[in-house]
């Protein structure tokens, strides 16, 4: 990989390169899919969609900065907008899978998981014509309690998931404390991508995606990423395409939710046209092949005994019993 013009001077030159990165990812749905304002699925049908309009900006300004993102599109998405997510494809993106019906998966059970996941991969595959290797759990709610998605993610073929927060999130619905900050191994053929954080007075807390970008001042976030790219840790920047689009409807939910939904809307987009300027972005599917072909693994620098969490089973070669797969480096190439 190239050396990063725009990566600030405050990162470690000795930490690993492909490491010392920034990601930038989007979960694509619409206004109405987000866990906050609680619109039950009977009715997104009737929900004005604002899904195209929110998309054009996101994808402007990436082709702005010359910038290719990871997409984890909603099953539900690609099923009524199959012409977006070929959009996305065309112009370079990598295209993963956040779910069908944007359940988390603390209400499911590991079959009707299944079931939501083959459903996400058929309508992407049928939409962009492409087969996600990666996946974001609604809700990031992949954590001890629900561990087992691991094992049928890579028994559906994903070659990584996206979905750990390892912090616990203010409101308490999410987040593996003390789970690693790196990407790592979680099974013998899926790695894990976790959402960055920021220690303070020993507690570790959620920055640079979502409520946490929009809500927190920019010099905090960029000083939270600095800190994580100078040890190495790769930052996954993840935006939600209606945090870019301030004149949304308001609908009624709880404070806590209205908060946490409307917050700053108006800033994500100079926030995001910021962070294009001062760091210079991968995919995960890039970082991932840049892992895998550096040798990073090797090196030691992700001890596989620290990967796992009390629940998951050990990591096991599944000698003969693996599936065919796309490789990380030729599953997508637009
Ligand atoms: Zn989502």
């Amino acid at each position: 990989m190239a050396l990063d013009p725009h990566r600030p001077s405050s990162v470690d030159e000795t930490a690993p390169r492909s490491l010392s990165r920034c990601i930038l990812s989007f979960d694509v749905e619409d206004w109405f899919h987000a866990g906050n304002l609680r619109v039950p699925p009977g009715h997104w049908a009737e929900m004005p969609s604002r899904i195209e309009r929110s998309m054009d900006t996101v994808l402007s300004l990436l082709q702005e900065y010359d910038t290719k993102a990871t997409f984890f599109v909603l099953g539900w998405i690609a099923h009524r907008h199959p012409s977006l997510v070929r959009r996305i494809r065309r112009a370079g993106h990598e295209i993963a899978s956040h779910g069908f019906w944007h359940q988390p998966l603390h209400h499911m059970t590991p079959r009707t998981f299944v079931e939501d996941v083959q459903r996400a991969q058929m309508a992407i595959e049928s939409a962009a014509d492409t087969t996600p290797i990666g996946f974001r759990a609604p809700s990031y709610s992949i954590d001890e309690r629900t561990s087992w998605a691991f094992d049928v993610l890579q028994d559906l073929g994903f070659r990584y998931d996206s979905s750990v927060y390892p912090a616990r999130s203010p409101h308490k619905r999410y987040g593996w404390q003390n789970s690693p900050l790196r990407p790592h191994r979680v099974r013998s053929d899926l790695w894990e991508f976790p959402l960055p954080t920021l220690s303070l007075l020993g507690r570790r807390v959620p920055v640079a995606t979502g409520a946490y970008l929009r809500i927190a001042p920019r010099t905090i976030t960029t000083w939270a990423i600095d800190r994580n790219l100078k040890r190495g840790i790769p930052v996954v920047v993840n935006i939600h395409p209606w945090e870019l689009d301030p004149d949304q409807p308001r609908t009624r939910t709880s404070l806590a939710g209205r908060l946490l939904h409307y917050t700053n809307l108006r800033t994500t987009r100079s926030k995001l046209d910021y962070l294009l300027r001062r760091y210079s972005f991968v995919t995960i599917q890039q970082m991932l092949q840049a892992i895998e072909t550096d040798g990073i693994v090797a090196q030691g620098l992700m001890p596989k005994t620290k990967v796992l969490g009390r629940s998951a089973k050990p990591i096991h070669g599944k000698i003969g019993e693996k599936r065919e797969r796309p490789s990380t480096g030729a599953a997508q190439k637009p």
